[in-house]
């Protein structure tokens, strides 16, 4: 284990000039840290930064870069207070990472918005600094850039005052590096104030419309009211600025007070967007604004704590859009999106536990998988919650907040003060989930008369059981079933009397809060699908998705889920829609494209889909329940993988009809461009697609355009396409993997994309290789692949990389998640086949 700084060197201030240079591409910095020096020797860190001159309490020293280790090291002379300065010079560079330029166009012409990214690690490329979490300090900003006119720059805090054009800004509260934020440049933004007089702005660059920003504003405000309210703690700065970045990795980053954005998260067409867009947006912004508290103002110790940012980020997001809109029923998303991504990835083996040590930079950016911190972790939470209620929550969180404002925490600290707010051994039972990776199966079965659980680990594809338990909240509907379940195996009685006493088919896992999967008997499957129409929408997705989970990891048959599909099909009910798509579009895997198989699946689209199509029709309704709203989409994209004609038809003619693509109804646009691609493809609509991907600027249209643009089948476009691939003015860096992921996922271009990866390689890592998306480019891979040629392939490329930093763990589940799927595609093919076509004759 490398080192923590802070052990030597405890900054309290940092004073940070800046001189930044957009058109030289050149940073001037002098740091000023005043803090303690624990030992005669003591180190900073830097990444990239030339170093020219180190002084200790105004006396020039001599100083060790060492690269390798992204530090600089001094003799500080005596431990004691020290005031260290540094002088030094860098690079501006385009790599999303530290300060870095964002490239957008207005009315044709070229400008550039500077921002910064410092989570992980990237705050010391911008500036020297103990960049530890737990090195909490205050930071004065100072900033010069080569200014013009209209233009702006925002920071942590308010700004103080300008002289001889260096922009000074109040000193900080005290925090974490990675948290420090600063943005300049030509901005239109919207202000407003919270109840409790917090100013909230949106911040963008002037190539939007005015209005892409009034939604933002009016979620970012009710949000910082809702969590002052719930976490009974005020929100600790005067502002809270959101800034839609052109250029931008990850999806958002929570820096205080200047929370950064991709433009596509933060910014929408009010006139005409989704539903799921709206709550998309508004989970990013919810998620950003919890950790102002949880992640800012307390912030975990080390990294290998990520998970308390992330998981209680994450589940906050849901419970303050509940609270915002309500009508929405946002918990309902939440069993179609961050349920089924935890439940799939958790169950390869192999997979990081939600607690994870950590040591170097790279390690540290891998440990950000979406679906285990941020979306295992949400589940956590939620059945953490579950079990406490909200009162014994929201006690707890004040009193965590007040023990470590300002300063750190561990999990353990979490839930001491939940524990203690609630009475309950909270932490006890949440050790064996986060400690320990994967989750269990429950199998409840009737043995001999008797109703018997068992639990054991879950495994899609090969898997080594190593008799890891859980302590499951079972949820059980019957009071005979514990409410913990520690044991592997639990006999809950006579079954006939059971089911007599209690009048209703045996469930466990209520409402789906806790993070297992159940496998029914025969006998308690077959009375629950008796009953199944009685049951809540919950329970239905929740049936149908554990059954897909099983089938992908064996212990069902896929044939066997085929026929329950149409039982479904007609529910009004958008989560049971979406789980039922999910099934039907996971057989697509199983036949070959070209064949009779395909034609007999097509069918199968056609017959779940068709009532509904007609039903919804390819129009939104004024007034329509949101259930309906989110249909939609789903029935339409299977009647056209069904190609049926009069959905063909209708959509083509809807393009036809429409005066620019940008006032197509967002809800259906999707349906209507990839129709059009895939079966109107032709070079003239292919230039026009790429033209209006070029020219939009509603983040909600570029993404349906890119979507569309890779569905062409005629190879001569998806060359063209691909070749287009590194061309950053048509396709930026942080977009190109959707793009890529698309013509991946078509099999007229798949051979193409995937050759382009495999010799572009070192062109990728140069471009973004150093920031934390790069690995995920893997992952999309290989959530396409499914035949033994391609599993090949993936190793042989892949396998020589194992040893890079930070990709590694990331190989090596891939490679197992393409293994096991060829794998189930070889031994459930002929099944699923026979059973599709049963089903369609
Ligand atoms: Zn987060």
């Amino acid at each position: 284990m490398s080192k923590r700084l802070l052990t030597d060197f405890v900054p309290s201030n940092y004073q940070v000039y800046l001189d930044i240079d957009r058109q030289a591409k050149t940073i001037k910095g002098i740091t000023t840290i005043t803090g303690d020096a624990r030992q005669k020797q003591i180190a900073v860190n830097q990444k990239f930064l030339k170093v020219d001159e180190v002084t200790v309490n105004d006396k020039a020293v001599s100083f060790q870069v060492d690269d390798q280790a992204e530090t600089i090291s001094l003799a500080v002379g005596q431990p004691g207070a020290v005031t260290v300065r540094i002088a030094y010079h860098t690079d501006l560079t385009d790599t999303m990472m530290g300060i870095y330029p964002s490239y957008y166009q207005v009315n044709g012409q070229q400008k550039e918005l500077i921002g910064t990214q410092f989570e992980t690690t990237a705050a010391r490329q911008a500036f020297p600094c103990v960049d530890e979490p737990a090195a909490k300090a205050t930071f004065d900003l100072a900033i010069k850039y080569d200014e013009q006119p209209n233009e702006t720059i925002i920071a942590n805090m308010p700004e103080e005052k300008v002289v001889d054009g260096v922009h000074y800004f109040k000193r900080t509260v005290k925090m974490s590096t990675y948290l420090v934020a600063f943005a300049f440049g030509e901005m239109q933004k919207k202000l407003t104030t919270t109840k409790s007089g917090v100013q909230v702005g949106v911040f963008a660059t002037k190539a939007h419309q005015p209005k892409e920003l009034d939604f933002a504003l009016d979620i970012a405000k009710r949000a910082i009211e809702f969590y002052e309210d719930f976490y009974q703690t005020p929100y600790p700065l005067e502002h809270s600025w959101q800034l839609a970045l052109p250029d931008f990795s990850a999806g958002a980053m929570e820096n205080w007070g200047l929370v950064t954005y991709r433009e596509a998260y933060l910014l929408l067409d009010p006139d005409n967007t989704t539903l799921d867009n709206k709550q998309l947006v508004a989970t990013v912004i919810t998620h950003e604004l919890a950790h102002q508290w949880f992640g800012d103002l307390v912030t975990m110790n080390w990294w290998d704590d990520l998970w308390l940012n992330e998981s209680f980020a994450n589940m906050m997001e849901y419970l303050s859009v509940d609270a915002i809109h309500p009508e929405w029923k946002i918990w309902e998303m939440f069993q179609t999106s961050e349920v089924p991504m935890a439940l799939q990835r958790d169950a390869t083996d192999g997979v990081q536990s939600v607690h994870v040590d950590v040591d170097s930079p790279a390690e540290i950016d891998s440990i950000f998988d979406g679906a285990i911190v941020y979306a295992k972790g949400s589940r956590m939470l939620v059945m953490v919650r579950s079990l406490l209620g909200d009162d014994a929550l929201r006690k707890g969180l004040k009193q965590y907040f007040q023990d470590h404002q300002y300063g750190n925490a561990q999990g353990d600290d979490l839930w001491d003060a939940l524990g203690k707010a609630s009475g309950m051994q909270i932490g006890d039972i949440m050790h064996s989930w986060l400690n320990q990776p994967g989750y269990p199966v429950v199998s409840a079965s009737v043995v001999d008369g008797h109703l018997k659980l068992h639990q054991q680990q879950f495994f899609i594809g090969a898997g080594k059981d190593q008799g890891r338990l859980w302590k499951i909240p079972l949820n059980a509907n019957y009071d005979a079933a514990p409410e913990i379940m520690g044991d592997a195996d639990i006999d809950l009685g006579d079954y006939q009397q059971l089911r007599q006493a209690n009048g209703q088919p045996f469930r466990l896992n209520v409402g789906n809060n806790s993070h297992f999967i159940v496998k029914y008997d025969e006998t308690l499957l077959n009375d629950l699908l008796d009953h199944i129409d009685e049951l809540d929408h919950i329970t239905q997705l929740q049936l149908l998705q554990d059954l897909r989970l099983l089938a992908e990891g064996n212990q069902v048959t896929y044939a066997s889920i085929v026929p329950l599909l149409a039982r479904f099909k007609d529910s009004h009910s958008a989560i049971v829609n979406t789980v039922l798509y999910q099934i039907a579009n996971a057989l697509k895997k199983f036949v070959e494209p070209g064949t009779m198989q395909e034609d007999n699946l097509r069918q199968l689209f056609d017959q779940l889909s068709h009532h509904q199509v007609e039903r919804l029709g390819w129009q939104p309704v004024a007034g329509e329940s949101n259930d309906d709203q989110l249909t939609r989409p789903l029935v339409l994209m299977a009647a056209l993988y069904a190609k049926n004609q009069g959905a063909m038809q209708s959509a083509h003619d809807l393009f036809e009809q429409a005066a620019s693509l940008a006032e197509l109804p967002a809800a259906v646009r999707p349906a209507i461009l990839q129709n059009e691609a895939e079966n109107f493809g032709t070079t003239e609509l292919f230039d026009q697609l790429i033209h209006e991907y070029q020219t939009a600027t509603d983040p909600g249209l570029k993404q349906d355009l890119c979507l569309a643009t890779t569905k062409v089948t005629d190879p001569e476009l998806l060359t063209r396409l691909v070749n287009q691939f590194e061309d950053a003015s048509l396709i930026k860096p942080q977009d190109l993997r959707a793009w890529y992921r698309g013509v991946l996922a078509n099999n007229a271009g798949q051979q193409l994309a995937w050759d382009w990866l495999r010799n572009e390689w070192s062109w990728l890592e140069a471009t973004v290789g150093g920031d934390m998306e790069f690995a995920t480019f893997i992952t999309v891979t290989a959530g396409v692949f499914h035949t033994p040629d391609r599993l090949a392939e993936f190793e042989e490329f892949f396998t020589p990389k194992l040893d890079t930093p930070g990709l590694t763990r990331e190989i090596q589940m891939d490679t197992s998640v393409i293994r096991s799927r060829v794998n189930l595609v070889e031994s459930e093919k002929n099944g699923v086949n026979v059973a599709i076509e049963k089903a369609v004759h």
